[in-house]
């Protein structure tokens, strides 16, 4: 084993799913060609299913990413910064796209967070519910309907922002 194994291991997943530069597989190529450990290691299946604990990984930031975005949403008041809350979430709503590339996922963790929040927040709130009669908590959900609405289109103005600067991306790269 030389020095550039290691290295090589650690960049075999990536060779294998080809997703390396062209630089990068040069140099796992030549050192394949000449390291017969690389060489088996690379021909075994267990390269493959080493490239499971990244994907874990991957799911990890999708748990925090969800974990934010519930955050933001009870620390964003629509009533206290107007601008303030616009922004955010058109922006809130562009990284969510680049993240997931998935408009219903921009959707979902927009308006979700904000329901959820906005019923648990008014649930204890003697302004909107002093009996729990059922007209009082179907004004509730039709409220937190309302509030959660609100935060997603703006984050879907975000996310046509995002997906604006996509294609422009690929036309810029296209000429
Ligand atoms: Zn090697």
């Amino acid at each position: 084993m030389s020095e550039e194994c290691p290295i090589v291991e650690d960049l075999l997943p990536l060779y294998k799913k080809q997703m390396l530069q062209a630089p990068t597989i040069l140099f796992v190529e030549q050192h394949l060609a000449n390291c017969s450990h690389c060489q088996q290691l690379a021909s075994s299946k267990q390269v493959l299913k080493e490239y499971i604990p990244m994907k874990k990984t991957l799911s990890f930031f999708h748990i925090i990413f969800i974990v934010l975005s519930f955050m933001f949403a009870i620390n964003s008041s629509l009533l206290g910064n107007q601008l303030g809350f616009v922004i955010s979430y058109a922006i809130f709503g562009c990284l969510s796209y680049l993240f997931y590339k998935n408009i219903w996922i921009v959707f979902i963790i927009s308006s979700v967070p904000v329901f959820v929040w906005a019923i648990i927040n008014n649930l204890n709130n003697e302004l909107y519910i002093t009996n729990y009669s059922f007209t009082e908590l179907g004004a509730l959900v039709m409220g937190a309907g309302y509030i959660a609405l609100l935060h997603t289109i703006f984050a879907l103005l975000g996310a046509a922002f995002a997906i604006l600067l996509r294609s422009l991306r690929w036309v810029f790269i296209k000429s």
